[in-house]
């Protein structure tokens, strides 16, 4: 059945001008693209996306990080949507990440990582409503 999720280039990969690369690997993987914009976040846009890490001592960095450049935002649908593009990221640490996995190809540390996805039915559904209305 065909899902979605939220899949974001993060300002790593953009900044180092792999937007085309991945973009490529998501149609390679039969993913439609149904929804897509370049944003750049506030600091407060980036707190309350990941405001399930505030408790976490790298919620200030990694929304330092996340709002410190343009990312992608796609909202992606194919079967499976959700775990195939978690696999197709790879583990959060770049390091661990098996070889082929974006974060393995473009990440540079566990924080900057280069992709992200949602990581379940629910937390897609809210992911997607926060940036996507309608
Ligand atoms: P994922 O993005 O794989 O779902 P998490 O939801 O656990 O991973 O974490 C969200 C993001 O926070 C990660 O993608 C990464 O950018 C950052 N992060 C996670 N763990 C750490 C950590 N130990 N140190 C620094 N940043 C982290
Ligand atoms: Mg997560």
């Amino acid at each position: 059945m065909s899902e979605k999720t939220l899949a974001i280039i993060k300002p790593d990969a953009v900044k180092k001008g792999v937007i085309g690369k991945i973009i490529s690997r998501i149609e390679d993987e039969k993913f439609k693209i149904t929804a897509m914009r370049l944003a750049k976040l506030t600091k407060d846009e980036a707190k309350g996306f990941y405001i399930v890490h505030n408790d976490k001592p790298f919620y200030g960095p990694l929304t330092d990080f996340m709002s410190s450049g343009p990312i992608v935002l796609m909202r992606l649908e194919r079967e499976d949507a959700i775990a195939h593009w978690r696999k197709i990221m790879g583990a959060t640490d770049p390091a661990k990440a098996e070889p082929g996995t974006l974060r393995r190809l473009y990440g540079s540390s566990i924080e900057n990582n280069a992709t992200h996805g949602s990581d379940a039915p629910e937390t897609a559904a809210w992911e997607l409503a926060y940036f996507f209305k309608g």
